[in-house]
């Protein structure tokens, strides 16, 4: 049962062999029992999250179960929640209660959804192996010694483990779909505009966006189904976004005339040769079941990621303005005076990645500099969103390895912040051309999960499910669970 996806859990739930209450309880037991070795939630309310089942229970006994009837989502610590605190894993919202929920929250909970607690992330979603977090690293489960990826690595962390079925992440240059490629299951971000944002904690606003990380493909695109939709209260959350029949797009079984391009860019020495043949053996499974690849090239992905770091920066720095001490969270003992307590507080606050940010951001957008960085960037990714689109106009979609290695040691990058930032790139210039793309398993190399990218062209997440799901069904990778936290007679 615990590692079964939330499709095959409604379909208990539905056949009334289970309760809510029990489902709940199970993942409980299971996150109260990992989660040392993991510190993969920061935040879990046990009465609280059976008091929700029950409530589910109760309303199924009334009522046609909605979307996400009684099954468990856990969701990351950048999501406002009334219930619990809210901190983005950073010590400057220490004590901090969101007043409301945030649009996806109410969204899932008008679902019917479960809400497990909150997950372990980078600080303020600002890293790419979530060891930044104001509550210490969190751990991978297939070897506890190497990082989950980042920033959602507690969400990846708890689904891969099967503390939960489901989690919500977020995605600003590749913090969904990085972290479920190293632990070996499913995260998509949908188009930018597609989800509202309202309510999910700031890093860089041109480029975050939320999405489900999950087991299977078609879970998915359930929880993206719950998640979607207008929201006058986010001024990019798009009102006419083209609609996806997102359970129906998981039916392909064949990809019968689907011309994917390879993008040569995404084929480069140095990446992890292990990497790299399993990405080639699945592209293989895709000329079996009907594709035909195509090469093709993005000419300016090398200029990725310095104009990530410059952009995600510049907005981050005006984004984390808030954080002064007055309105948010920590403030510092005893200021002298005004100044002084924003400086304290932010210094007191923040740790040394989001200072690297703040001050980078700051530094590119200050006088002076900025036509030379800011600008400059802007025009980089102006260039990256044409290579995409000229790329649409030869291939339906596009497949890449999701990231360029497996998961690394605990500390292995750290000293290191640009050695770092490499690792996002095949993640960043999704981001930058606002498109959709959606990781998932297709291999193990040196007994690490390795994810394959999918991107489409801006609201085509229906062609990301439907390649995804006919992948999906024609190999067993997203069937496999590390040992460790396997329950022995069960589905692994
Ligand atoms: N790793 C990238 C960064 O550090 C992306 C993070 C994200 O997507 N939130 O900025």
């Amino acid at each position: 049962m615990p590692f079964s996806t939330l499709s095959d859990i409604q379909s208990r739930l539905n056949g009334g062999e289970i309760t809510a209450v029990e489902v709940a309880q199970l993942y409980l037991d299971r996150i109260e029992a990992h989660n040392e070795s993991l510190n993969a939630f920061v935040y879990m309310d046990r009465a609280h999250v059976i008091a929700q089942a029950e409530a589910s229970d109760a309303y199924r006994a009334q009522h046609e179960p909605r979307l996400l009837e009684g099954l468990p989502i856990a969701v990351k610590d950048i999501f406002c929640t009334q219930d619990g605190p809210t901190r983005c894993c950073s010590s400057i919202l220490e004590g901090f209660d969101a007043p409301y929920d945030a649009h996806v929250i109410t969204r899932l909970k008008e679902a019917g959804a479960v809400l497990v607690g909150k997950t372990n992330m980078d600080e303020f979603a600002m890293g790419s192996s979530t060891e930044t977090s104001a509550f210490g690293v969190c751990r991978n489960p297939w070897d506890v010694s190497r990082i989950p990826g980042g920033s959602s690595g507690g969400s990846a962390s708890a689904v891969a483990a099967a503390l939960t079925p489901a989690a919500l992440g977020t995605d600003t240059g590749g913090s969904i779909r990085q972290p479920a490629s190293l632990c070996g299951i499913t995260g998509l971000k949908p188009t930018y505009g597609r989800v509202s944002r309202r309510g999910i904690i700031a890093f860089a606003s041109s480029l975050d966006q939320a999405g489900p990380m999950t087991r299977s493909v078609r879970d998915a695109a359930m929880l993206t189904e719950a998640m979607v939709g207008h929201d006058a209260g986010d001024a990019t959350s798009v009102a006419d976004a083209p609609i996806v029949s997102w359970l129906a797009a998981c039916d392909k079984t064949d990809m019968k005339g689907l011309k994917i391009g390879k993008p040569k860019e995404y084929f480069v020495d140095g990446m992890d040769a292990g990497v790299r043949a399993e990405v080639e053996a699945a592209l293989k499974q895709c000329e079996a079941l009907g594709a035909e690849i195509v090469d093709i090239s993005l000419p300016h992905t090398e200029y990725a990621v310095a104009a990530y770091y410059v952009i995600a920066p510049s907005e981050a720095s005006a984004n984390l303005s808030r954080y002064d001490g007055v309105r948010f969270g920590h403030r510092c003992d005893a200021p002298d005076d005004l100044l002084d307590m924003y400086t304290r507080s932010r210094d007191e606050g923040f740790g040394t990645e989001v200072k690297r940010r703040i001050l980078t951001g700051a530094y590119a957008l200050s006088s002076g500099y900025y036509d030379a960085y800011y600008l400059k960037a802007q025009k980089v990714r102006t260039l990256i969103q044409q290579d995409f689109m000229q790329a649409f106009e030869q291939v339906d979609i596009i497949a890449t390895p999701t990231s360029p290695v497996t998961a690394f040691q605990v500390g292995e990058k750290t000293d290191d912040p640009l050695t770092m930032y490499l690792s996002d790139i095949f993640t960043l210039a999704v981001n930058l051309a606002g498109l959709p793309g959606l990781s998932q398993p297709c291999g193990m190399t040196a007994g690490l999960p390795v994810g394959l990218q999918w991107i489409a062209p801006a609201w085509r997440e229906d062609l990301l499910l439907n390649a995804a799901s006919a992948y999906e069904s024609a190999t067993a990778w997203s069937d496999l669970a590390p040992e460790a936290f396997a329950v022995k007679g069960d589905k692994v």
